[in-house]
């Protein structure tokens, strides 16, 4: 009595019968013999144990080891909430790069690209111009647009553009405006950038001047100027779009890191990781491999082209808890990064050492529920 037991033996043996089916088994039998005639007529009582002799036995309560509930898109880091934490990282602070030709994808509002110019370009004079697409340029073709367009930094006439055998391999520029960078201008060079994402779908470049001397400028003396000043010219992002490939790229969400939407599983294995094969048409021969589209990362390419100090989603998820401790302690964050996720990384960090409290350093963040032990 009031004494910790352990009961030890290799499998088999009868420690789980000398448990439950003795101990807990005889201890409620004979605590329900105590109890009024009604309440056993509620209570089924359990058959006599065919024992010998059993002394001092008090009322019992049994609690059973909980196993193999799980399914294989269960894992540590999902049972531990951490995959959420870490999907919000990703989601806000993760760097993007095509899934298809790996271009570091640079994307932008149009407040950050105006913040861009207002530091970059300040007291210089910046040409915007609105690269379109050749889809595009037929409807301005065709809606009689008589804005500039260039190509090749050369202004074109609307007669020109017209008989112009239009390729994919050439890029029309549409004349947006000039302006002097300027914290007063701030508002006009906003408006600007805004209409020059919204005419080319995302797209724009910025040519500055790099002489200073020259403020206003006509149309007509922009090519000029751009075949004969030191200019610097720079394009911008506003759009989920490669520029190298055109691949049209998933937005940074948090259901893009998770396994178990379809935003973000790995089209073959669905998440699982793994790929199951029925030999022989029996259930009982089932071939379990590694997915070879993810290789048991689970999530697809869009999702696993996404960057965060070097790690993707999966890199992370393959550490052990004492690994991601190490990796999450000393990580160097920037301030606008704390500003954003500080309260998610703390709240990774304080689950991480949680597990390790109770002795679970050594699990994967990525193992699946059913290959833990109840105990874990
Ligand atoms: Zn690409
Ligand atoms: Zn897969």
């Amino acid at each position: 009595m009031n004494q910790f037991t352990v009961i030890t033996g290799v499998s088999g043996s009868g420690k789980s019968t000398l448990a439950f089916d003795i101990l807990f088994n005889e201890g409620q039998r004979r605590y329900l013999l105590t109890l009024s005639s009604h309440a056993k007529s509620i209570i089924q009582n359990s058959r006599k144990t065919n024992i010998g002799k059993v002394i001092n036995l008090p009322p019992t309560i049994a609690i059973k080891q909980h196993k193999g509930l799980g399914n294989y898109k269960s894992t540590v880091s999902n049972i531990s909430e951490i995959h959420n934490f870490l999907r919000l990282i990703y989601a806000k602070l993760g760097e993007q790069h095509c899934h298809i030709c790996k271009t570091f994808i640079r994307t932008h509002t149009v407040d950050q690209i105006t913040v861009k110019i207002l530091q970059d370009n300040y007291n210089q004079n910046i040409i915007v111009f609105s690269p379109i697409s050749i889809k595009n340029l037929k409807n301005h073709i065709e809606k009689k647009d008589t804005t500039p367009f260039f190509l090749n930094n050369k202004l074109i006439t609307q007669q020109k553009l017209r008989i112009l055998n239009l390729s994919d391999d050439i890029i029309i520029e549409k004349l947006i405006g000039n302006i002097i960078v300027k914290n007063e201008k701030e508002e006009e060079l906003r408006e600007l950038v805004n209409i020059a994402v919204k005419t080319s779908d995302g797209f724009i470049k910025v040519i500055s001047i790099k002489n200073t001397n020259i403020h206003v400028i006509d149309i007509e003396s922009i090519s000029d100027i751009l075949i004969q000043q030191k200019t610097n010219e720079k394009f911008f992002n506003a759009k989920l779009a490669c520029l190298n490939c055109n691949t049209i790229l998933p937005t940074l969400e948090p259901l893009l890191f998770s396994h178990n939407s379809k935003n973000g599983c790995c089209p073959i294995c669905k998440g699982t990781g793994i790929n199951i094969t029925n030999k022989n048409n029996k259930e009982s021969s089932e071939d379990i491999s590694l997915c070879n589209k993810c290789n048991g990362k689970r999530l697809n390419e869009e999702a696993l082209s996404v960057y965060w100090k070097g790690y993707n989603i999966a890199d992370i998820l393959s550490m052990s808890v004492d690994r991601a401790i190490d990796f999450f302690e000393n990580v160097q964050i920037s301030s606008r990064e704390s500003l954003i996720a500080k309260d998610i990384l703390l709240e990774i960090l304080s689950k991480l050492n949680f597990m390790k409290k109770v002795g679970l350093d050594y699990l994967e963040l990525n193992q699946p529920e059913p290959t833990l032990s109840g105990g874990e």
